[in-house]
């Protein structure tokens, strides 16, 4: 797809950031071209509008900035999937680790009901757990895993993990 390339040249690569040895890509410098933040949008969208997914769980933060428009767009529901202490509702949690520590996601319980085929997005896949956090979370609220539309990531840098066969990378 031509407009793969477009999009690539708009992803900011910043070496050493946040520490040393981390070639950080910056996708701030995509969404200050309108044309490749849209062309990232409709990308997804025409994958994913006529799958039957009702849900499309973003990860904070950048998850939001690319999960909203597509829900939008595909007619799903846009549920947060927050770091601690940020929804005051009743929530469930999954942690994961990180390189020093770890982390964890929340999710409001109301959110999803068990009937839910579920998208997740994010800006990036690195080791993958943030993503792995994100498919347990899910999960939890559904009684069998292949409900589970589990949906990549990496947008944006154009690799692609291979995580469910019936997904196809982008390229
Ligand atoms: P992982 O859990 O796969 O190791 O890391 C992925 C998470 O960290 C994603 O939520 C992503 O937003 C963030 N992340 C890690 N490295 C980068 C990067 O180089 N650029 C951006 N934009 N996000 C990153």
């Amino acid at each position: 797809d031509p407009r793969i390339d477009g999009i690539k040249t708009k992803i900011r690569v910043v070496p050493d950031f946040p520490k040393k040895g981390i070639m950080f890509q910056d996708i701030t410098t995509l969404l200050l071209d309108p044309k490749a933040f849209k062309d990232t949008i409709d990308l997804f969208v025409e994958r994913y509008r006529d799958m039957n997914i009702s849900v499309v769980a973003g990860i904070e933060a950048r998850g939001f900035i690319f999960g909203s428009p597509i829900a939008l767009a595909i007619g799903a529901k846009f549920v947060p999937l927050r770091k601690p202490k940020k929804l005051p509702g009743q929530i469930i949690f999954e942690e994961y680790e990180l390189e020093y520590g770890s982390d964890r996601l929340e999710m409001h319980v109301e959110a999803v009901d068990s009937g839910d085929r579920a998208l997740v997005v994010d800006d990036l896949i690195a080791t993958g757990g943030t993503l792995c956090a994100a498919m347990n979370l899910l999960s939890k609220f559904f009684s069998f895993f292949n409900n589970i539309s589990l949906v990549p990531k990496l947008l944006l840098s154009f690799k692609w993990l291979p995580i469910d066969s019936n997904h196809l990378p982008l390229q």
